[in-house]
This record gives structure tokens, C-alpha cells and sequence, in this order.
């Protein structure tokens, strides 16, 4: 029964009262990182110290029992064991063996690290459960690497003729990766007000960040400002600005043009849909299993290459239906 997953408004192991970033409140469930769309009030949350430490007070889990990358955890008959996602600090996928079975929830993940760092490790696992926001083949990334260094030059042409580079990333979690990936250039940041308060949460949550400042209205000299992609008023009145989409999304020109970018880098904290068939294939698993984006798509990708996989939110659907 180990093997058995559902779709319980968020991903549950039935036999074992387990939930993995359940959407509504429950007794015992794993938040995998801090992004508001997984934090919940549960009544006791299975969560590494970082993620506590950046999911914002009125999201905290009213009980926790934390657990650090590579610890692991005996629940009744069955072991539960965290390894990093490299998706944000914090960011966890989670292992769970029971009778000899292995089955792996990834959480948001992310497997190519920018500067040199190892791709992310993926557990060996007969189930696993993949998060599929890029889940079609259009989604394919430039190297981390390659996209750092070109977002550092794009930033650096603007400074050099006296126009502020803006770069729209989400403000938890991507605000500070690109501040830490852009830091051996030796840029000074300026952070719009929705990003200020997730850099001091990161830098109290362990990770240390460049010099920042926070926007307050008066002109930004010789500073790389990070803003939400959402919402450009206080972008607005910097005078000469140019902007830029640090996002997956970038590979979406719909998607793109919605924000209205001068440029756009596709710099994510997901993975690619090269990516998503890597953790896939590292997991060795034999059944898998979709859940967020495109989850039907990327299952039926899958099923090409002779897996057993289906979106799991669909299957919910099904049964329903029947
Ligand atoms: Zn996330």
C-alpha cells in the first residue's frame, strides 16, 4: 500500500496519513519550501530550519518538527528522509521508505546549479512524484552559467550609459539567488519594497547576500534593482530604467510580452523539460506521477518513453467522474 498516492487537495499517501504541500490545513503534512502557495497552518509540519524561518508569520504551521537536508525521520514502521531541491534555501524533497518501497516527492526542484555547483542529487525511488511546471518541450534553458554572466553584462551596459538595470524576479527566493549568482561581479543592489523584507528573512535564515538597499523613492545611482515582475510603480519613477524578465517563463513570448520586459534571460529556479526527464531517469523510478503545470503533458511524454505515469490531479478527476 506504500506505493499508493492520491490527490487529496495536495499530494497524500493514504496508508500512512502523510500529506506532501497539502493545500488546506491538516494534522501532520511536509511543507517542501517557503513559497506562499505551500505554506499552510498545519497543525504539525515536517519542514527543514530555512523553510520555517522564511515562511512569513500569519503562513507558520502552528506545530513543526524540523529536519535537515540528509536527516532523516522514522514514522511508525516507515523512514522519511529530506535531500535539497535547489530550488530556494530551504527547498526539500522528501524520501519516504516503507517494506522495501521507495517513494520520492521532489517538490519544486531544480537540477543545474549556476556557478560550478553540483546538479541537485536525486534519490533512487520506485514512485516518484515530480512537480511539472515546464513539463513541455519548449521549456529548454540556456546553461546557468552562460545566463549569469549574460545578465551581468546586460547589467553592466546599462550602468555604463547612466540607465538603471531592473530585473523582475519573484521576491522570495529568486530576488536573492540572482543577487548571489551575480555577486562575483561585484554589483551594489537596490531592492523594491515586496523584495526587502525575503532578502533580511534569507540573510537571517543563514544565507548571507551582496550589499543591498531598499528603494525609498530617491534616485538610484550605479545599483542593480531587483522589483516583483507584478507591479512597476516604484520601477516607474526611476527615470532611465531598462528592464528585464529573469524568469522560465521567459520562453513563453506570450507569457513574456504580459510584463512588457526590454529583455527577458531564462534564469529558473524549476527545472527544463530536459531537466524534468533527467530527475526522472536518475530516480530509476517505474511509476510517476505529475503534479502542477503541465502535469497531463509532461505524463503523456512519459508514457512515450514507456513509463508508467499520469497526472495526478487527473486521476482525481476520473474518479470522480466514475
Ligand atoms: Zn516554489
Amino acid at each position: 500500500m506504500t506505493r499508493e498516492v492520491v490527490w487529496d487537495r495536495g499530494v497524500s499517501l493514504p496508508s500512512h496519513q502523510l500529506w506532501l504541500d497539502p493545500l488546506v490545513v491538516r494534522s501532520f503534512a511536509f511543507i517542501s519550501h517557503a513559497h506562499t502557495d505551500h505554506a499552510r497552518r498545519h497543525k504539525e509540519a515536517l519542514l527543514t530550519p530555512q523553510t520555517l524561518a522564511l515562511i512569513p508569520e500569519g503562513r507558520r504551521p502552528r506545530g513543526w518538527r524540523m529536519l535537515g537536508l540528509g536527516e532523516s525521520l522514522r514514522r511508525g514502521p516507515a523512514t522519511v528522509t529530506l535531500y535539497s531541491a535547489g530550488h530556494m534555501l530551504g527547498s526539500a524533497q522528501l524520501l519516504f521508505e516503507h517494506g522495501g518501497e521507495r517513494v520520492l516527492y521532489t517538490g519544486d526542484i531544480k537540477l543545474r546549479q549556476p556557478g560550478g555547483l553540483p546538479a541537485t542529487f536525486v534519490p533512487r525511488a520506485d514512485v516518484l512524484i515530480i512537480e511539472t511546471t515546464y513539463g513541455r518541450p519548449h521549456f529548454r534553458f540556456g546553461d546557468p552559467d552562460s545566463t549569469v554572466e549574460a545578465i551581468a553584462r546586460w547589467c553592466r551596459r546599462a550602468l555604463d550609459s547612466n540607465v538603471t538595470p531592473v530585473l523582475l524576479c519573484h521576491a522570495l527566493g529568486k530576488t536573492e539567488e540572482v543577487m548571489l549568482a551575480l555577486a562575483p561581479y561585484g554589483f551594489r543592489f537596490a531592492l523594491e519594497k515586496r523584495c526587502a523584507p525575503c532578502a533580511r528573512d534569507y540573510a537571517a535564515a543563514g544565507r548571507s547576500l551582496p550589499e543591498w538597499t531598499e528603494l525609498n523613492g530617491e534616485p538610484v545611482v550605479d545599483r542593480v534593482v531587483i522589483a516583483p515582475p507584478a507591479g512597476k510603480d516604484e520601477v516607474r519613477r526611476l527615470g532611465r530604467y531598462r528592464t528585464a524578465l529573469v524568469s522560465g517563463w521567459a520562453k513563453d513570448t506570450e507569457f513574456a510580452r504580459l510584463f512588457g520586459a526590454d529583455a527577458t534571460f531564462d534564469l529558473s529556479d524549476h527545472c527544463d523539460f530536459d531537466e524534468l526527464i533527467e530527475v526522472v531517469e536518475r530516480s530509476g523510478a517505474d511509476t510517476v506521477y505529475t503534479v502542477h503545470g503541465y502535469t497531463a503533458d509532461f505524463a503523456r511524454s512519459l508514457r512515450k518513453k514507456g513509463i508508467h505515469a499520469s497526472a495526478l490531479e487527473a486521476t482525481e478527476q476520473l474518479v470522480l467522474a466514475l
